[in-house]
């Protein structure tokens, strides 16, 4: 047979193999439910739009039995599945490629509260969940869900937990990770694993829960999970600062840690450059102290204190903090929040940088984490490094420091082409700060993952070894490479 015949009807074979797949599909799921057509741009751009690719198709299933019948119906017909929740990742995670052979999983109908215990302190809910809304059904039984990050308002369980998201508040109760108690997931071949019991205590072997989490999707599908719940602060207190260096910030962060203990439940840091972004941009988010110290010095803190303590002792005792560190010459100037809507409009300020800087133009992003006490050192050396380097850039660095955790995103010079700049520097400048990063023994991926942005750097940064049993881990569940491929790891 003449090679281009084979490859026609090579191609002839794929169609009908994707129509046959798309009828079961419909059959499985409800036909409105199998989106085709129409502007399917929601699902295959990513939240940055750096990538924009094609799906086959777009599966809303309703209920774990039907996630189950796509990706069993997927699997046998040997098309890949991107499994995808708010599609508010960061790494290009959650998109199909270009390739128009991949379908969609998307959790969004799956919302529901499955059930709340008020007595083992835990919340069963559905992947899809919108964690907002678990927040919200928490707090109405005057319980706590304490993940929070600026895109809880679209990101949901589900890939919270593919991502192992961390946020503001990781400092006081840790990442996604240590708030799941359970899992209910699909395998790759389309199995329901049920583990939604709650136990805080269950060592029966491999817990094939933290496999999941932070897998990204390609292990298996979240269907469900079992999370944390802590009693709801009695009094949330927020401050304000400007501080002079960022090893002034470090040493605020330890001043803080002894005085207000375990009710510091978040630290963030934020950069002059990236604050002016949020008072250009965003004008109705009125950033403290600017004009005035926030302006004046390189960097300002924004803290949460919540505690069981009544609102005036716990007001107290953040004000003895304030003094100390103003003794201590640790700040230049501060404000603490006098009530919840100003505490809240604080809190805001940080929250709308990472949409501040969209609005400023493309710049090179990194999520790095290094270890608190070298965080100082880390900023002073790579920033010098990048200015002589590439003079002129400005850096919008800021980020959940307590944890020790950096958004260090790098913008081109003032007036400079942003496109051009990204283009022709994402390289260098990544080599730079990941390299940096490396030697002050940090992470190149703090909490937003690997996706695809990150995958080819990965192997420069991780043991061989571990990556060995990280393909051994997902070529045993997944052999046929159903799920996500070519996120995380590259070739198997
Ligand atoms: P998606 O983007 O849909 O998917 C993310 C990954 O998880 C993909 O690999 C996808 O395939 C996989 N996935 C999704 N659902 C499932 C499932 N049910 N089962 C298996 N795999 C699944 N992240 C932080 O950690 N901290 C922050 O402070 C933070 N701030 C942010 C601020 C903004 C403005 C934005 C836009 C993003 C921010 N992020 C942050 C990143 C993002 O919100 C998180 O990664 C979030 O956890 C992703 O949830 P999602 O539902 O949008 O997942």
């Amino acid at each position: 047979m003449q090679p281009h015949n084979a490859q026609k009807n090579w191609e002839m074979n794929l169609v009908a193999e994707h129509s046959q797949l798309l009828t079961l599909l419909a059959r499985a799921i409800g036909e409105p439910n199998l989106l085709q057509t129409g502007d399917l741009s929601a699902y295959e751009r990513d939240w940055r739009g750096r990538s924009h690719g094609k799906a086959l198709a777009v599966a809303k299933p309703a209920h774990t039995g039907e996630v189950g019948a796509v990706v069993r119906l997927c699997a046998q017909h040997g098309v890949s599945i991107v499994p995808q929740g708010g599609n508010t990742g960061l790494v290009v995670g959650s998109t199909p490629d270009e390739t128009g052979q991949q379908v969609v999983l998307s959790l969004q109908r799956m919302r529901q509260i499955r059930a709340i215990d008020t007595a083992n302190k835990s919340i069963t809910v559905e992947a899809g969940c919108v964690l907002q809304a678990v927040q919200e059904a928490a707090a109405a039984q005057g319980l706590l869900f304490p993940l929070s990050l600026a895109a809880e308002g679209s990101c949901t369980i589900g890939g919270n937990l593919a991502t192992n998201a961390g946020g503001t508040q990781v400092l006081r109760y840790g990442t996604a990770r240590e708030l799941c108690l359970g899992l209910e997931f699909v395998t790759p071949q389309g199995e329901v694993i049920s583990a939604l019991s709650g136990l805080r205590k269950d060592n029966t072997g491999y817990d094939l829960r933290h496999l999941l989490i932070g897998s990204e999707g390609t292990l298996g599908i979240i269907t469900a999970a079992t999370l944390k719940l802590w009693p709801m602060p009695k009094t949330q207190l927020k401050a304000w600062v400007a501080v002079p260096s960022v090893p002034a910030a470090v040493a605020l962060l330890g001043l803080a840690q002894q005085q207000l203990g375990d009710g510091l439940t978040g630290f963030e840091l934020m950069g002059k450059f990236a604050l002016s972004l949020v008072a250009k941009h965003m004008p109705q988010h009125r950033v403290p102290l600017w004009p005035g110290a926030s302006q004046d010095n390189p960097y300002s803190v924004v803290l949460a204190f919540d505690t069981e303590a009544p609102d005036a002792t716990a007001t107290e005792r953040l004000e003895a903090f304030m003094a100390s560190a103003f003794e201590a010459e640790l700040v230049a100037d501060g404000v603490i929040a006098q009530n919840l809507a100003q505490a809240k409009a604080l809190w805001h300020v940080r929250e709308s940088i990472p949409l501040a800087q969209v609005q400023e133009g493309l710049n090179i992003k990194h999520d790095i984490s290094l270890p608190v006490s070298r965080i100082a050192e880390f900023c002073d050396q790579t920033g010098a490094l990048l200015a002589q380097e590439l003079p002129g850039i400005r850096l919008v660095n800021f980020g959940h420091v307590g944890d020790g955790n950096l958004h260090y995103n790098v913008q081109c010079p003032e007036g400079g082409d942003d496109k051009a700049f990204l283009q022709t520097q994402e390289a260098k400048v990544n080599h730079i700060v990941y390299q940096a990063v490396h030697a002050y023994g940090g992470s190149i991926s703090a909490e937003h993952g690997i996706g695809s942005l990150k995958r080819d750097e990965l192997p420069h940064y991780k043991s061989p070894t571990a990556l060995e049993m990280m393909r051994a881990i997902k070529q045993a569940l997944d052999p046929k490479n159903t799920l996500n491929p070519g996120r995380v790891l590259g070739d198997l």
